[in-house]
C-alpha cells in the first residue's frame, strides 16, 4: 500500500492560489521516516513540530530564532525527506479564474477552489502511479486542519467511481484526516506545500530556498487547473438541466447527509403546503429520475440536485 500526505496552501498575492502538495510512499517507508523526522526535530536546538508558517514567522516552535538558526534546522529536515525518497504531487488553481469562470455556475454543493485541485491531485496521482507499472492503491492523508470538508469524501467515492477499472484500482480507501502535529509525515507536506505556493507568487518568484534545492532531486508530479480546465467545467456544469436549481443554498443537498455520505433513503418533505407530509426516497432512484412523487398528493417535484449526479457528469473530463 502507498500512503500520500496532502496539505494545502493558499496565497494572498496575485491570484490567489490555492496549492494542494503532498508525499507519496509506500507505507514501510513512512514508518521509517517518522521515527527519523522525530529524531531529527529532537536534535538540538529541539522543537516539538515543524510548521512553516511558524518557521517562517519566526513565531511558537521557532519563537527567538535567528534566521540562520532556522534555516539550518528546515535544511536538516528536508534532508530527511529526501532521505526516504517520497515522490510529490502537487495542483494548484487561480482563485481569480475559478470565481469569474467556475464559481458563478457551480452547484452549491461542489463551491469552492478545492473541488478542482483535489480532483487534481487524486486522479494525476493515479494516472501516474499506472504509466510507471506501480499496482500498489493510494490512500491518502489531509491535514485535519485544512479547509478541505467532509465533503470531499463523498467526492473521492464519486470521482472514484468514474474512473477506468484500471486506475480505479489504484485508488485507496475513502481519505482521512489528521492531525500534523502526530502524524509526521503531514510535516513534510506542509513544507512542500508552503515551499511551492510561495515560489507561484511573483514576488517571490526568484527566492532560492535552501530546502527547495535540497528536495530538488525528488521527482515530481505536477498538475494545473489551468483556464481551459475551468472553462470546460463551467460550461459542462451550465449545460445540465435544471442546473439552477443545485444554485445556492437551497440547492444543497448536504442536509440529507448523515456522516459524510447520503443514506440509502432520504427523507423529503412535500413542498406542497396543503400536503406537507414526510417520505422516503431511494437515493438510487432520485440519482436516476431526479425526481420524487409525493405518495400522498401526487405532486412530483425534481430534485436533480443530487451531488452524485453532477459529480460524475463533471469528472468525466
Ligand atoms: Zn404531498
Amino acid at each position: 500500500m502507498i500512503r500520500t500526505y496532502i496539505d494545502d496552501s493558499w496565497s494572498a498575492e496575485d491570484d490567489n492560489i490555492l496549492l494542494l502538495a503532498g508525499y507519496a510512499q509506500k507505507v514501510p517507508v513512512w514508518a521509517a521516516f517518522s521515527d527519523a523526522w522525530k529524531a531529527e526535530l529532537s536534535k538540538e536546538p529541539a522543537i516539538e513540530y515543524c510548521k512553516m508558517s511558524e518557521a517562517e514567522s519566526r513565531k511558537e516552535q521557532f519563537e527567538g530564532w535567528s534566521e540562520r538558526k532556522r534555516d539550518k534546522k528546515l535544511a536538516d529536515l528536508a534532508r530527511v525527506i529526501v532521505e526516504y525518497d517520497p515522490w510529490s504531487i502537487e495542483c494548484f488553481v487561480s482563485q481569480k479564474q475559478y470565481k469569474e469562470i467556475l464559481e458563478p455556475v457551480i452547484a452549491y454543493d461542489l463551491r469552492g477552489p478545492y473541488m478542482p485541485c483535489f480532483h487534481g491531485i487524486i486522479v494525476s496521482l493515479a494516472r501516474y502511479h499506472a504509466s510507471t507499472g506501480i499496482t500498489l492503491p493510494t490512500d491518502f492523508i489531509f491535514d485535519e486542519q485544512g479547509k478541505i470538508g467532509a465533503e470531499a469524501v463523498l467526492w473521492y467515492e464519486e470521482i472514484k467511481a468514474n474512473q477506468k477499472p484500471e486506475i480505479r484500482a489504484l485508488m485507496g480507501s475513502t481519505p482521512e484526516f489528521k492531525d500534523d502535529k502526530k502524524v509526521l509525515p503531514l510535516q513534510a507536506a506542509d513544507m512542500i506545500a508552503w515551499h511551492l505556493r510561495r515560489r507561484k507568487e511573483n514576488r517571490n518568484a526568484r527566492e532560492n530556498r535552501e530546502v527547495m534545492e535540497i528536495l530538488s532531486p525528488l521527482l515530481r508530479v505536477e498538475v494545473e487547473v489551468t483556464e481551459t480546465v475551468l472553462r470546460k467545467m463551467a460550461d459542462d456544469m451550465a449545460s445540465l438541466p435544471h442546473i439552477g436549481l443545485t444554485q445556492g443554498k437551497r440547492g444543497s443537498i448536504k442536509r440529507h447527509m448523515v456522516g459524510g455520505k447520503l443514506p440509502e433513503m432520504i427523507a423529503l418533505v412535500c413542498k406542497n403546503k396543503q400536503c406537507g407530509e414526510t417520505f422516503d426516497v431511494m437515493k438510487d432512484y432520485l440519482a436516476q429520475t431526479g425526481k420524487a412523487p409525493c405518495p400522498f398528493c401526487g405532486q412530483e417535484r425534481y430534485y436533480i440536485p443530487w451531488l452524485a449526479r453532477l459529480i460524475k457528469w463533471i469528472f468525466r473530463i
